[in-house]
C-alpha cells in the first residue's frame, strides 16, 4: 500500500470557495448559452422576416405582374380576332372572348400594388383599342350587309339589262351571220343585205352598251376585292370611264330601246359609284381594315411595352427575392457564424472549467483526500494529509486532520486498554487457575474428608450423611433400605501374630473385596471403624440383603488370607444385616443400632457367619450359611 502523494496547496480561483466558484462558472456557461439561443433566435427571427418579405410581399406582386402581363396578352389576342370576324356569329363568340379578357385584365388590376402607372396607363390604352375595335368590326359587319344588298342589287340590274339587250344581241348576231351567208353566195340578194345591215346597224349600239355594262359589272365585282385604297382608286377611275363611255353608246342606242333601260343604267352608276355604291363601300371597308391594322399595331406595340414593363418589374420582383434570398442566407451565415462562436467560448469555458478549476482544485484534491482517508481507515494512521485550506474541500481536509488526531489518540488508547484487557485477563486466567487448583484441593480435601486413608472407602463421616441421606429418600418413596455392619473375626491375634502393617494390608483386601461385590453404584461401603466396615444398599429388602451379606462372607473367605490364630484358619468377617422401611417413628440411629445388634449376634453365633435384625425386632435372625 503506497501513500497518497503529498499535494500542493491549492485553493479555487480568485480566492472563492468551490461552491461560489462553481456557481460562477456554471452561471457564466448559461449566460453564454442564454446568448447563443438569443442569437439563434434573432437569426431564425430575421430570416423568417426576410422570408415574409419575399412570400407576402414580393412573389405575390410578381405574380400579379405576370396575370397583368398574360392577361394584356389575351386582350391583344382577342383584339386580332375581332379585326378578322365577318359574320354575326363570329362577332359574338369573339365579343364575348373580348368581354372576358376585359374582365380578367381588370381583376388582375385590382389589387395591383402602387409604382406600377405605366402599365395601368398601357392597360387604359389597350382597353380603348378593343373599344374601339369592337366598334370598328360593328362598322365593318354594317358595311359586310351594305356590300351583299348592293351586290344583290347589281346583279339584279344586270339581269333588267339582260332582258331587254340580250335577244337583240342574239338577233343582231344572227343578222350577221346570214348577211355573211348571202355575201358567200355567187350572186348575194343585195336588197337583203342591205336592209339586214340596216337593222344590224340599228342593233349594233345596243350590243356594244351591253358589252359596256357586263364589262362594267364584271370590274366593279372585281373591284370590291381589291385589297388597297390605290388600287381601289384605279378601277374607281376605270369604272367611271366606262360608265361614261357607255353612257355615251346609250345615247347612240334606239331610243324604244333606251326608253326601258334609263332607270336601270342610272341605278346601275348609283349602285357602283354612289357615296353608299359599292365602290365607297369597299373603299370604307379597307379603311376600317387599316384603322383596325393600325390599332392591331398599337396592340402589339403596347403589349411590347407591357412586356418590357412587366419583364423589368417581374426581374425587379425577382431580384429582389434573390437579393431578400441573398440577404436571409447572409443573416443566417453571420448569426451561425456568432452562434459557432458563442457555443465555442462556452464550451472552452466549460472545457477549461472543468480543466483547470473542477480537475484542479476539486477532483485531484478530493482524490487525494479520500486515498488519504482510505489509508486511514485501513487502519495507516501516520498518513500524511494533503493541506488544508480556506474553501470546503480545505474544511473537509482539516476535518480529516482532526479526525486523523482523535483516530491516532483512539489507537493509542485502545492499545493502552487492550494492554490493560490482555493484563486483566492473564490476571482472571491465572485467578481461574488458582480458582480451579483451590477447587481440586478442596475436593480433594472433601474427599479426603470423607475418605478412609487406609483403605480409600467412605469414612465414618460420610458413612453417616450418607445413611442420613439414603434414609431420607427410602422413606419419601416407601422403599426398603439396607445396613450391614461388617467386624473382622479375631483381628486383634491377627496384629499380634503378623504385625499392625500385615493387619493394615489385611484390612485394604478386605475393603477391595467388599468394593467388587457390590451391587448397585448407588450402594455406599465405608470404614465404619478399627476393623469394622458397613454397607448402605437402597432399594433392597431383606432376602438381597442376606444374598448381598452371604456373597461378601464368602468372598472374604475366600480370600484365604491365613490366619492361624482362627479357628477357620483363614481371615473371615461376620456381618450383621439391618432392613427397614424408613419412617417417622425411627430413624438412622434404630437402623445403626439394630445392625450393631444383629453383628453381635453373629459375634456370640461363632463367628464368619450372618444374623439379621429388624428395628422393632428384638431377636435376630440368623442366615443359613451355604
Ligand atoms: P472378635 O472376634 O471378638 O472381634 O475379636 P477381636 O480381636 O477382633 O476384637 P477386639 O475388639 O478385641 O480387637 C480388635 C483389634 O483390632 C484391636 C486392634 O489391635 C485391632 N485394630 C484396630 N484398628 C486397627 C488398625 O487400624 N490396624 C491394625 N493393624 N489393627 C487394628
Ligand atoms: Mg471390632
Ligand atoms: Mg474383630
Amino acid at each position: 500500500m503506497s501513500t497518497p502523494t503529498q499535494q500542493k496547496h491549492h485553493v479555487s480561483f480568485a480566492g472563492l470557495s468551490i461552491r461560489t466558484s462553481l456557481l460562477l462558472g456554471f452561471g457564466a456557461m448559461i449566460a453564454v448559452m442564454l446568448l447563443a439561443t438569443a442569437i439563434a433566435i434573432i437569426s431564425s427571427t430575421r430570416v423568417s422576416q426576410s422570408l415574409n418579405v419575399i412570400l407576402d410581399q414580393r412573389l405575390p406582386a410578381t405574380v400579379q405582374i405576370l396575370r397583368v402581363a398574360r392577361a394584356m396578352d389575351a386582350l391583344v389576342a382577342s383584339g386580332v380576332q375581332l379585326a378578322s370576324i365577318n359574320t354575326d356569329s363570329d362577332r359574338q363568340n369573339t365579343f364575348s372572348r373580348v368581354d372576358n379578357a376585359l374582365d380578367a385584365l381588370q381583376r388582375s388590376l385590382s389589387g395591383f400594388s402602387s409604382g406600377t402607372a405605366d402599365i395601368r396607363r398601357l392597360a387604359n390604352e389597350l382597353t380603348d383599342n378593343l373599344h374601339k375595335l369592337r366598334n370598328l368590326a360593328n362598322q365593318r359587319i354594317d358595311i359586310e350587309l351594305k356590300k351583299l344588298s348592293a351586290r344583290e342589287q347589281l346583279l339584279s340590274n344586270l339581269q333588267a339589262f339582260q332582258q331587254q339587250l340580250i335577244y337583240r344581241v342574239r338577233i343582231l348576231e344572227g343578222d350577221n351571220d346570214v348577211i355573211r351567208l348571202l355575201l358567200s353566195r355567187p350572186s348575194p340578194p343585195m336588197d337583203q343585205i342591205a336592209e339586214m345591215a340596216l337593222r344590224s346597224a340599228h342593233l349594233t349600239p345596243a350590243s356594244r352598251f351591253y358589252t359596256e355594262i357586263e364589262t362594267i359589272a364584271g370590274r366593279t365585282l372585281v373591284a370590291i376585292q381589291d385589297p388597297a385604297l390605290t388600287r381601289l382608286a384605279i378601277s374607281r377611275q376605270v369604272l367611271q370611264t366606262a360608265l361614261n363611255n357607255a353612257g355615251i353608246t346609250f345615247k347612240k342606242v334606239p331610243a324604244d330601246i333606251t326608253a326601258s333601260l334609263t332607270g336601270s343604267f342610272s341605278e346601275l352608276k348609283q349602285i357602283v359609284l354612289a357615296e353608299d355604291g359599292l365602290l365607297a363601300l369597299r373603299e370604307r371597308e379597307l379603311s376600317l381594315a387599316i384603322e383596325s391594322q393600325q390599332l392591331i399595331a398599337e396592340n402589339h406595340h403596347i403589349s411590347v411595352l407591357v412586356d418590357s414593363s412587366t419583364r423589368a418589374l417581374v426581374n425587379g420582383g425577382l431580384d429582389a427575392i434573390d437579393r431578400a434570398g441573398l440577404s436571409a442566407n447572409e443573416i443566417r451565415q453571420r448569426y451561425m457564424l456568432i452562434l459557432l462562436i458563442a457555443t465555442g467560448i462556452g464550451l472552452a469555458g466549460i472545457v477549461i472549467l472543468i480543466r483547470f478549476h473542477v480537475f484542479h482544485n476539486v477532483i485531484l484534491r478530493l482524490s487525494s483526500l479520500s486515498e488519504a482517508m482510505r489509508f486511514i481507515a485501513a487502519g495507516k494512521l501516520d498518513t500524511p494529509l494533503p493541506p488544508t485550506g480556506d474553501d470546503e474541500l480545505g474544511h473537509l481536509g482539516f476535518a480529516v486532520h482532526q479526525f486523523q488526531k482523535t483516530a491516532i489518540e483512539a489507537d493509542r488508547r485502545e492499545t493502552a486498554l487492550r494492554i490493560s484487557n490482555e493484563n486483566v485477563e492473564k490476571a482472571r486466567s491465572e485467578l481461574e487457575q488458582k480458582a480451579a487448583e483451590l477447587e481440586h484441593v478442596n475436593r480433594k480435601l472433601k474427599e479426603l474428608s470423607i475418605t478412609d486413608f487406609l483403605t480409600g472407602l467412605a469414612n465414618r463421616r460420610r458413612f453417616d450423611e450418607a445413611l442420613e441421606t439414603e434414609w431420607t429418600r427410602a422413606m419419601r418413596i416407601d422403599q426398603p433400605l439396607t445396613l450391614i455392619m461388617i467386624d473382622v473375626d479375631h483381628f486383634k491375634r491377627y496384629n499380634d501374630r503378623y504385625g499392625h502393617q500385615a493387619g493394615d494390608e489385611c484390612l485394604r483386601k478386605l475393603a477391595s473385596v467388599l468394593m467388587d461385590n457390590l451391587c448397585r453404584t448407588s450402594d455406599v461401603v465405608a470404614r465404619y471403624g478399627g476393623e469394622e466396615f458397613s454397607i448402605i444398599s437402597a432399594y433392597t429388602d431383606l432376602q438381597a440383603a442376606q444374598q448381598l451379606a452371604q456373597r461378601i462372607r464368602l468372598a472374604v473367605e475366600s480370600l484365604a488370607l491365613t490366619h492361624e490364630d482362627s479357628s477357620f484358619g483363614v481371615v473371615t468377617i461376620s456381618l450383621g444385616i439391618a432392613v427397614a422401611i424408613p419412617d417417622q417413628t425411627h430413624s438412622t440411629d434404630d437402623l445403626i443400632r439394630a445392625a450393631d445388634q444383629a453383628l453381635y449376634d453373629a459375634k456370640a453365633g461363632g463367628r464368619n457367619c450372618i444374623k439379621t435384625a429388624s428395628l422393632t425386632d428384638k431377636e435376630t435372625q440368623p442366615v443359613v450359611d451355604n
